[in-house]
């Protein structure tokens, strides 16, 4: 449609910038306690300056370290889904249909209509499809 404006939704990065947000202030909190620590244990500069830098280094790599297990953790289980829906949908194809059906039927549409999207959508991409509406990954 000429001059329809795309509207970009940021909801879907609302995951990465609250684990920014929740890793910083972690990361202060941790940094100035150590800090805080050592300054009341010695009263010399140097021992703080190295205490600080070796928090916040310290704690960097813990938050890269756990972000990375994170994320491969919940792809690791998203793959071993869609391989579990694959073989599900070659081993029975009409139990998959009713069960997007079903799905559609529970979001609203007449059982009708339900069965002919399920259809069509099963037809383009069937894996697509269930992961989609059934699992909930895009
Ligand atoms: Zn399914």
């Amino acid at each position: 449609m000429p001059g329809r404006v795309k509207v970009q939704h940021k909801s879907k990065r609302i995951g990465w910038l609250r684990a920014a947000v929740l890793g910083a202030n972690d990361g202060i909190l941790s940094t100035a306690s150590l800090v805080i620590g050592v300054a009341s244990a010695h009263r010399n500069r140097g021992n703080v300056l190295i205490a600080g830098v070796a928090g916040l280094v310290a704690g960097a790599m813990s938050m890269a370290a756990g972000e990375y297990v994170s994320v491969h953790s919940q792809a690791d289980t998203e793959k071993a889904d869609l391989d579990l829906e694959r073989r599900e949908i070659e081993s029975d194809q009409a139990g998959e249909h009713d069960e997007l059906a079903d799905i559609y039927v529970a979001r609203g549409l007449e059982p009708a209509l339900a069965k002919t999207v399920a259809e069509q959508l099963m037809a383009h991409d069937a894996v697509g499809a269930h992961a989609r509406d059934e699992l909930g990954i895009t």
